[in-house]
């Protein structure tokens, strides 16, 4: 740290990424991207788009809102995109809390919410999941402030209902419930049919996971148009061209051709199957996903040392230190010869230690 960095910064702990492979042959299941590249329609509009990079990306994104507005069946107005669903979330926190108006999330979530909240210099409190990591819906009524729920959660993959989340809307009518739905497309039930009926809804999307786009970074928010203004007062004074042009012509691309994507969705799903499957037989236990990503532990193994003991083979996957879950590991479900590779490695792995 230098000594001109804001003394406001001094307790600021920042997200810390899942690592990169350090060699090409690496298995890289430690950031729940999709396995599945983007289709060459989707390359090819960016490699066209790109003649245009001498000109500023349309600060209101028409064309890629309208595309998101048939694909999710909402209106233009109900629609925001962003750098990522990153960027959403954080404007979330910028826009709807305060000094008197704290975060509320569950204790075990997105690493990304505290730290939005320190960013921001907020104030946030954190509600416990039961102990078997479910959230107890019960907790979440009159919280008094800005409540943000992943649903999936992450890293637990576990999902509410519609009618769970309806419920803690209904007992939370005087503060926004920002419900992050970055999973939402490997099983669980969205609350996007609630939009309509609930002004202090905002839903986020991302094209990262179920559309194969992490690195062009894109994030939806869906909500009525008050909030959608609200969050575009914060955009427009903090980036107005925050979807450059590149990655509009993505995911226009992507929208047109959703097909593949929701195909790719159902593999992955079946490969989540499997993958249970033959961790349970090798005697790990694990939360029900509805996400791309496995949360594992096993009586023999610490978290810790599998994940270092898969990375001297070439396997990442996400450890967390947190204390209720430094057992656990976060295992994203690659292709079917990837899944298989993982499972003879820790095969190997607990051989070896018996
Ligand atoms: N929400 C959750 C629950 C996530 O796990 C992630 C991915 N790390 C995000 C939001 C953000 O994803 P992105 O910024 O790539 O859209």
């Amino acid at each position: 740290m230098s000594r001109f960095f804001s003394e406001k910064y001094i307790d600021l702990e920042p997200y810390v990424p899942g690592e990169l492979p350090k060699n090409k042959r690496e298995i890289k299941l430690n950031t729940n991207e999709n396995p599945y590249p983007p289709l060459q329609e989707v390359t090819d509009a960016v490699a066209e788009e790109s003649r245009k990079l001498n000109l500023y990306s349309d600060p209101d994104s028409l064309e890629l809102r309208r595309a998101l507005a048939d694909n999710l069946e909402v209106p233009e107005d109900h629609l925001i995109v962003t750098n990522g669903s990153d960027e959403i979330l954080n404007f979330a926190f910028m826009a709807f809390c305060d000094d008197h108006i704290p975060a509320v999330f569950p204790d075990v979530t997105y690493g990304f919410y505290p730290v939005f909240a320190q960013i921001n210099q907020l104030p946030y409190r954190e509600i416990p999941l039961k102990d078997d990591l479910t959230i107890d819906i019960n907790k979440f009524f009159q919280v008094a402030g800005t409540l943000f729920i992943a649903n999936p959660n992450a890293p637990t993959g576990i999902a509410l209902k519609k009618s769970e989340i309806e419920q803690i809307l209904q007992n939370n009518t005087y503060n926004v419930v920002v419900v992050d739905e970055a999973y939402v497309d490997f099983g669980a039930e969205s609350c996007l049919p609630l939009v309509e009926a609930y002004d202090n809804l905002l839903v986020t999307r991302t094209f990262s996971k179920s559309r194969s786009l992490a690195g062009a970074r894109l994030g939806v928010g869906i909500a009525q148009p008050e909030l959608i203004a609200d969050l575009n007062a914060v955009r427009n004074s903090t980036n107005p061209y925050n979807v450059n042009r590149l990655t509009a012509a993505a995911g226009i691309a992507c929208l047109k051709h959703d097909d593949y994507n929701m195909e790719n969705c159902r593999k992955i799903i079946e490969t989540r199957s499997w993958s249970e499957r033959a961790l349970k037989d090798l005697g790990f236990e694990m939360t029900t996903s509805r996400t791309n990503f496995l949360f594992a532990r096993h009586p023999d193994i610490s978290g810790d040392e599998l994940y270092k003991r898969l990375k001297d083979r070439g396997i990442l996957i996400r450890h967390f230190k947190g204390q209720r879950i430094c057992d656990y590991n976060r295992i994203t479900i690659g292709t079917p010869e990837q899944m298989e590779k993982l499972v003879e490695a820790i095969k190997e792995i607990l051989e070896e230690k018996a």
